[in-house]
């Protein structure tokens, strides 16, 4: 299948549990499934980049030229796992086929985890494959704001300390609906990091609306059409700005919804990551596609041991 090629229910996804546990028997079946999902055009050695090569015995791929062997999961978030894929597949259609996700306890309730810290690790990992901001940016028009996220209510206006700073990018059509988001923790609210994150995730020569805070017009230089909105007070945002004021409220939402506790701000971006993936799947009826694109992505990304994510 041509990579760029919407994938098909019942062809390049299981569309139902009962066809998820026909393709997927053993390892052997999931690894093949990796195999496909990550060189769809044909293997690839990544050590020497050479098109060509032969299976051996144990399922591995051989390089043709440098003759080096290969898994579909080197390198990758199930490298060197001492779990079986088909318990990693488990995780991943449990979590794709629940419309707003798992807690840790709940996937450690799902699967028998013995442990509530190998079910945490488990959904870090794979959160950690779901955006891949390089890949695909944000174009067209595009609405640029903050919100403040969790914290305790203090009755005191304005900002809490404990409260964190979200940055808002969201695709607006001329109809007025809402395309694809992005999010990233902020350092502090109204810092210059939302100059930094519009560059990552906006591809040069859209427009980006914002509201009329001196420091947007910096992005004009940096190769976007800049129209702020100066002046609006706090009732306006719905009009002004109904993008990021929607995701905002949506993402509020999730987190007391899905998650039940506090997340800490250490761990936050990486619900970030899962809320955005969700929220750019949001029209797909197929939850099996959901499935197919985290594992497509998973194999397309850096393994990340426990420590890292305990360290980070
Ligand atoms: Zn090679």
């Amino acid at each position: 299948m041509p990579a760029e090629a919407r994938p098909v229910g019942g062809v390049d996804y299981p569309r139902t549990y009962q066809e998820f546990r026909a393709w997927f028997p053993d390892d052997f079946a999931c690894r093949e499934y990796l195999g496909q999902l990550r060189w769809p055009n044909g293997f690839s050695c990544p050590e020497c980049g050479c098109g060509g090569g032969w299976r051996t015995g144990k399922g591995l791929w051989m390089c043709a030229r440098c003759g080096r062997k290969t898994s579909a999961t080197a390198g990758t978030i199930f490298h060197r796992s001492h779990t079986p894929l088909s318990t990693w597949f488990a995780a991943v259609w449990f979590i794709t086929s629940q419309k707003n996700g798992v807690s840790a306890q709940g996937l450690k309730d799902a699967l028998g985890f013995g442990s509530y810290e190998t079910a945490w690790a488990w959904l870090h990992k794979l959160r950690r494959a779901m955006v891949r901001p390089e890949r695909e940016l944000l174009s067209g028009t595009v609405e640029l704001d903050q919100s403040l996220l969790g914290g305790r209510a203090t009755g005191k206006r304005g900002p809490s300390s404990d409260k964190a700073p979200i940055t808002i990018a969201v695709e607006r059509d001329h109809r007025g609906r809402l395309g694809r988001v992005r999010l990233e923790l902020a350092d502090k609210p109204g810092g210059l990091d939302m100059i930094d994150f519009a560059c990552d995730v906006v591809a040069p020569g859209a427009t980006i609306c914002t509201d009329g805070a001196r420091m947007f017009t910096r992005l004009a230089d940096k190769g976007y059409l800049h129209r702020p909105t100066p002046g609006y007070t706090a009732e306006d945002l719905d009009a002004v700005m109904p993008g990021p004021h929607l995701v905002s409220s949506l993402l509020k939402r999730w987190t007391v919804g899905t998650l039940h506790y506090r997340v800490s701000r250490q761990h936050l971006p990486y619900y970030l990551d899962e809320f955005t993936f969700r929220f750019n799947r949001r029209t797909s009826k197929a939850r099996g596609m959901l499935f197919y694109r985290l594992l497509q992505q998973a194999v397309d990304t850096d393994p990340h041991p426990l420590k890292d994510l305990i360290g980070g």
